[in-house]
């Protein structure tokens, strides 16, 4: 069953009472005229979906393609044929080709390209869709008196995208920034790039960039794991800056002036995910943890020699740059 949280008048986040661990909140705006929109209704039992589109349906919009926003895109499809669905350019070509999706998130390279598409297809029950219409960053939508603007938020994924949306017949009602993935998690701020594509530079400036969109006007922020945010609150982008600078300072703790680190040095040690995380594969552990340590930490070393704070020498060692 889908629990539906008012936003606004008209517009829900919408997340499913399912238990299971892997799935995402998304945004339902209901509009007579030009049918409801949906954003990332990836929902997780059939039924919810079926319900969704009891209603006439707009447009969908996907806001990047990892699994838990996804896996079950193609009901969507299947019991609407003719549903627009819209994705940012590149990530839409890995909804209707996998493998484009397993070559840029690394998996493939890792060698455990296969297990992920078993993870995928055969645990969460994904599947390719047919017809997908890929978007710009910065494109504005307009169904009846609702704009939707495209942000682009790349970093966590290779082209994430945020939406402003604004009802412009009720000039009193507040907008709503939804962020998706950008690491507003319910727990803790975390902004996660385990994938091989993801990259912390390019990440802070989607912070900058979202947090001048914020303060630059009164919004409402809902996100896909998190609470909505009513109130202003002028930190809560920063906050995830001020994380990364934490484990970047436990890395730099790590490294060494003189005697240069390799991954092997680093991976495993507690710097990204707990010790007892790691049970190995022949045991039965997930594969994808080992490999997503190992992304997390290149991409922070990447973003320290970015900043000037590590220099690699040889191949793939680093030291301190003092
Ligand atoms: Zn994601």
């Amino acid at each position: 069953m889908l629990i539906y949280e008012k936003i606004v008048d008209d517009i829900f986040l919408i997340r499913s009472d399912s238990s299971f661990w892997f799935k995402c909140q998304g945004i339902v705006i209901k509009n007579k005229k030009s049918g409801n929109l949906l954003i990332d209704c990836n929902c997780f039992y059939k039924n919810e979906i079926e319900n969704l589109l009891k209603d006439k349906i707009g447009a969908y919009f996907v806001s990047h393609v990892h699994l838990d926003h996804v896996y079950n895109l193609h009901y969507y499809e299947e019991f609407n044929p003719n549903i627009k669905i819209y994705c940012p350019i590149p990530e839409n070509e890995y909804l209707t080709d996998f493998n484009n999706f397993i070559r840029d998130n690394g998996t493939l390279a890792f060698g455990i390209g296969d297990q992920f598409k078993g993870f995928a297809f055969k645990e969460l029950g994904f599947k390719e869709i047919k017809s997908v219409i890929g978007f710009n960053p910065e494109t504005e939508f307009e169904f009846d008196s609702i704009k939707i603007k495209a942000i682009p938020i790349p970093g966590h994924s290779l082209a994430q995208s945020a939406f402003s949306i604004e009802d412009t017949n009720e000039q009193s009602k507040r907008k709503i920034l939804f962020v998706s993935d950008i690491g507003l998690t319910e727990k803790r701020a975390w902004a996660w790039h385990g994938f091989r594509y993801s990259n912390l530079e390019i990440f802070r400036e989607t912070i900058k960039r979202i947090e001048d969109i914020y303060l630059s006007d009164d919004y409402i922020i809902a996100s896909s794991h998190g609470r909505i945010i009513f109130e202003k609150q002028p930190d809560v982008f920063n906050n995830l800056l001020i994380g990364l600078e934490k484990t970047e300072n436990d890395l730099l703790n790590m490294l060494d002036p003189k005697k240069p680190r390799s991954l092997e040095d680093l991976k495993f040690k507690g710097l990204i995910f707990p010790l007892k995380v790691f049970k190995p594969v022949e045991k039965g552990g997930n594969p994808m943890v080992p490999f997503f340590e190992h992304n997390m930490i290149l991409h922070h070393i990447e973003d320290l020699i970015e900043r000037g704070k590590v220099i690699e020498v040889g191949n793939k060692q680093w030291i301190l740059n003092n």
